[in-house]
């Protein structure tokens, strides 16, 4: 019987995709609810971390948590628009058109990173600093680096404009022939001080990622540390069979998290976000998203 394969891969990216665009309709309040439904895409608010933790959405919380605990950081590959955001600028980054005017030649440049160390001390201070400041009633830290809340900056200070520009052009034609599906309406400029965030955070996203893949996850974010804790017992992790490697070292070069140390064949899997990119890149299929370990694999 022939064998199905999944592919994992592309099947998170496409998941990872609508999920992107449906946070984007939702914070710039481009459609209120899912078409055909009466469900407010509002609602996709209380699906992110800190959300749901400053609205104080146990249940929510419990999910993202027994997620985590069952399927390592699928959250910060899958559900987090900030990390999507960070993939798309790395594949940006990466586009390499072979040759012009078609696009059938368009095809991504080899990743090649290589392990880099965890930044613990980093990443475990912001963490530690931003759960004392939240417990002693400081929301602050907490709301400057929470993803939602900076892709929401991001989407107001480049998104929504342009889209209110659109709507405005459209609604103008549209009006003229009374068709009034698109209505004008007022939009605003984001302030000074808003807008010169926005670029300092992008910068430092962009710089981050061409630096060294998901570097912001591993090392600011402190959702991501903190899911970084919890995956470390997660029951499905990324693991390789030492008996089927034969050390070509793809998977070291396409890990986003440079979290795959060729040397020991060990992975980091508080770092690791679950994005199967490695095993997408291994020919021996010594590579799985497992959970028992096969004789002589990694923790
Ligand atoms: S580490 Fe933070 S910013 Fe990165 S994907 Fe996870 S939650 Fe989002
Ligand atoms: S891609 Fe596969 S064979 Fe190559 S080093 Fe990684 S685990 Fe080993
Ligand atoms: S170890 Fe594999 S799944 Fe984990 S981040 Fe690296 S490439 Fe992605």
């Amino acid at each position: 019987m022939r064998k199905i394969k999944l592919n994992l891969n592309a099947i998170r990216r496409w998941l990872a995709l609508f999920i992107f665009i449906v946070s984007i309709i939702a914070i710039t309040n481009l459609v209120d609810k899912l078409p055909g439904t009466e469900i407010s895409i509002a609602e996709i608010f209380r699906l992110q971390f800190v959300p749901a933790l400053m609205a104080g959405s146990a249940v929510i919380l419990l999910v993202l948590i027994i997620g985590t605990l069952i399927f390592g950081r699928i959250y910060c590959s899958l559900i987090c628009p900030l990390g999507i955001l960070q993939d798309l600028i790395d594949r940006i980054n990466r586009l390499k058109i072979i040759k012009r005017n078609s696009f059938q030649n368009i095809k991504l440049k080899k990743a090649n990173r290589g392990y880099n160390p965890a930044l613990n001390k980093t990443r475990y201070s912001v963490l530690v600093l931003t759960v004392v400041l939240f417990l002693s009633g400081s929301s602050f830290l907490i709301l400057m680096l929470d993803p939602y809340s900076n892709f929401g900056r991001l989407n107001a200070s480049f998104v929504s404009p342009v889209i209110a520009v659109i709507n405005n052009f459209l609604a103008s034609i549209f009006n003229m022939f009374d068709n009034y599906y698109f209505v004008k309406g007022e939009y605003h400029l984001p302030g000074i001080t808003a807008a010169l965030f926005s670029v300092t955070v992008l910068g430092i996203i962009v710089y981050m990622v061409r630096k060294g893949g998901r570097l912001w996850c591993n090392s600011v974010c402190p959702v991501g540390t903190l899911l970084g804790l919890i995956s470390r017992w997660s029951i499905l992790k990324i693991r390789i069979d030492n008996s089927d490697c034969i050390s070509c070292n793809m998977c070291v070069k396409e890990c986003k998290c440079q979290c795959i140390d060729s040397e020991t064949n060990r992975i980091d899997h508080s770092r690791c976000v679950t994005c199967f990119n490695c095993i997408d890149n291994c020919s021996t299929e010594a590579i799985s998203f497992s959970y028992r370990r096969k004789k002589k694999q990694d923790g």
